[in-house]
């Protein structure tokens, strides 16, 4: 119902961020409408603005498996974190409304995303990925600790493909689904500036190439391959948009080198070069 209390404060959603937590501003009110169903997702999706689609996404309990896990994730905490409270809701995207590159990941980190309410913030996928969008000039800061940290993606986007963080990183293909309508929307409404889409994974490469093409848009068949470096254009009415492929930065593929610090920032500085040219 609109209106619900958060489920660890009990307070409403649109109460002032707790002192202290370094949250995001609230982005939902008191009567932002809380999707349960998938046909819910589908329905508030279909016409919300940005900030309203934020707002939704952030009180988003359309999954209830990932509901659970957050929320008992929130509730349990990392003995390293035992002092700070969760989030524990999905998490929007955020950043620039009118990006030249659009970074796309999976999911949220259960004590990452999760912990501290902004994607790729406070956990060590985070640290990588900032550090090398500072260095190619995309992100203001080479660290992303907490939301009220300072950090600035600068011509940037940063969403995740499924908003809730799932158990083993792994959503199900129901979940996956039922979230997608929040990722066509929110695509939909920025490709406009979009030059370059970083997708982060072949998860999230898999993802937007299903994504574009539920938005309009031409994408190539057969399907382009996902690897690191991996280009595939997709066309829309009036211009093209470059998708860019890159190994995630987990700790899984940046302890094993993988993923170098120089690959990624070949990735992110093509993708950042391809915002630059474009005019
Ligand atoms: S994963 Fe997406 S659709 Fe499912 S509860 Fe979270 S925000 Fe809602």
């Amino acid at each position: 119902m609109p209106g619900d209390p958060h489920p660890l404060t009990g307070q409403p959603y649109a109460s002032p961020v707790p002192p202290g937590t370094g949250w995001p501003d609230d982005p939902a009110a008191p009567d932002t409408p809380v999707a349960r169903t998938p046909d819910d997702v589908r329905r508030l999706a279909a016409s919300a603005a940005l900030d309203e689609l934020t707002a939704e996404v952030s009180v988003c309990r359309a999954c209830p498996r990932l509901v659970t896990w957050r929320e008992d994730v929130a509730e349990g905490r990392r003995a390293s974190f035992a002092h700070e409270p969760y989030w524990g809701r999905p998490i929007a995207g955020w950043g620039d409304p009118d990006p030249r590159v659009l970074v796309l990941g999976l999911a949220p980190a259960a004590h990452g995303g999760n912990r501290t309410g902004r994607i790729f913030t406070g956990d060590r996928s985070g640290d990588w990925l900032f550090a090398s969008l500072h260095r190619v000039g995309l992100a203001a800061q080479q660290t992303s600790v907490h939301a009220g940290d300072g950090q600035r993606l600068l011509d940037a986007r940063m969403v995740a493909t499924v908003r809730c963080a799932p158990p083993d990183n792994k959503p199900t293909i129901e979940e996956r689904d039922t979230c997608a309508p929040w990722l066509v929307r929110e695509l939909t409404l920025v490709a406009p500036s979009v030059r370059a889409v970083v997708c982060l994974g072949s998860y999230a490469w898999d993802a937007a190439l299903r994504t574009f093409r539920l938005a309009g848009y031409a994408v190539p068949r057969p399907k382009p391959r996902f690897g690191h470096g991996a280009e595939a254009v997709i066309s829309g009415d009036d211009r093209d948009l470059v998708l860019l492929g890159s190994y995630h930065p987990s700790q899984q593929n940046t302890f094993t080198g993988k993923l170098t610090e120089p690959m990624l920032d070949a990735v992110l500085g093509r993708a950042a070069a391809l915002a630059a040219v474009a005019g």
